[in-house]
């Protein structure tokens, strides 16, 4: 019988081979809460961690119905005939809360997901949008590591989540609709400036004009909005997920993009930065989390917050004598 660290050791090995049931199984550690795991998927990213990085990592967004599940079948399998292995992960803010999900079932991109150089794994439930975002991250890392050149990470664009993809991702693309006049006004500036590519889909049958004019109003208000990549301006494009025009175009697009954000080392800067500052959020998390289960604060906290009604603390006053008893803690 093998040890379970063996077991780890063998995991890790399947997958830098590439094989998928491998990848399927270290994410598994990545997402679990517990700390046998958590230790675990550490041990396997400390191995794997050198063979990270050699994708792009694109993010797509888009209201439900833009068509997002569509566009990723058809560019996910354009990839593949082209030789490319790719990997589509998914953030989504509402299963982190409820455990339902707007990012749809298990039949979303049957053929793709059918397909031997593709790798598709839902988003991760539970807990907090916090921690959706570090096994997302490392997730992609795995999947990098086991040979997946292009990395499609999936959001719905209701808020929240198109900023924590964006700092996880080099290319940001927005799935948009025609007759988006209105929407053209209301869309806020904010998420805007994080896109590097916009997508006017369903440019087919009678829609076709429609979305050209669409393409056309964006890109006039995108000339005068600040690009989310210095030195690169987004473009409004259109495309057709279902009869598969500007599939092609798109891929274009992106390579152009990484072409020239390598040339001139912002591909480089923006991911240190990403780094760096996932750094931070995550430590910020872990002192939070640590200070919370600390047997100190689990006793004092009642009474401080007792002392706030009760004394007529000030809140100031009431922080201060927290924290100096977490000072003064002992282990
Ligand atoms: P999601 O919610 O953003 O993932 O959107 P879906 O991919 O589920 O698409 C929503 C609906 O739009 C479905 O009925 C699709 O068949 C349809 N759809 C998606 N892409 C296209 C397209 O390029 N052209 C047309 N005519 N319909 C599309």
């Amino acid at each position: 019988i093998r040890t379970k660290e063996e077991n780890v050791e063998q995991l890790y090995k399947q997958l830098l081979h590439g094989n998928r049931a491998a990848l399927a199984k270290a994410i598994t550690l990545v997402e679990s809460n517990a700390e046998r795991h958590f230790t675990q998927s550490q041990h396997i990213l400390q191995n794997v961690i050198d063979r990270t990085g050699n994708s792009i990592r694109i993010g797509i967004s888009g209201v439900p119905g833009a068509g997002k599940s569509t566009f990723i079948e058809a560019f996910g399998l354009y990839l593949c005939s082209i030789g490319k292995k790719v990997a589509v992960l998914a953030v989504d803010p509402s299963s982190s809360k409820s455990g339902g999900s707007i990012l749809g079932d298990k039949t979303r991109m049957e053929e793709l997901a059918k397909h031997p150089q593709a790798f598709i794994r839902p988003s991760p439930s539970g807990g907090t949008l916090g921690g959706v975002n570090r096994k997302t991250r490392e997730s992609i890392l795995l999947c990098e590591a086991a040979g997946y050149d292009v990395i499609l990470v999936e959001t719905v664009g209701v808020g929240q989540s198109e900023g924590i993809v964006r700092d996880m991702v080099d290319f940001f693309l927005l799935l948009v609709l025609t007759g988006a006049g209105d929407e053209l006004q209301g869309m806020k500036k904010g998420i805007m400036e994080l896109i590097d590519l916009i997508l006017v889909n369903k440019a087919d049958g009678e829609n076709l004009r429609n979305a050209n004019r669409t393409a056309r109003e964006y890109n006039q208000i995108l000339h005068f909005l600040q690009p989310a990549t210095p030195g690169w301006q987004t473009k409004a494009k259109t495309c057709s997920a279902i009869n598969g025009t500007g599939i092609m175009e798109a891929w274009e697009v992106i390579t152009q993009f990484a072409q020239n954000t390598k040339d001139s080392d912002q591909f480089e800067k923006r991911r240190s930065e990403q780094k760096q500052q996932w750094f931070f959020a995550s430590l910020k998390d872990e002192l939070e989390r640590r200070f919370f289960q600390h047997s100190t604060i689990k006793t004092q906290l009642p009474i401080v917050k007792k002392k706030l009604d009760q004394e007529n603390m000030p809140v100031s006053t009431a922080v201060k004598e927290l924290l100096d008893q977490y000072d003064r803690r002992e282990e």
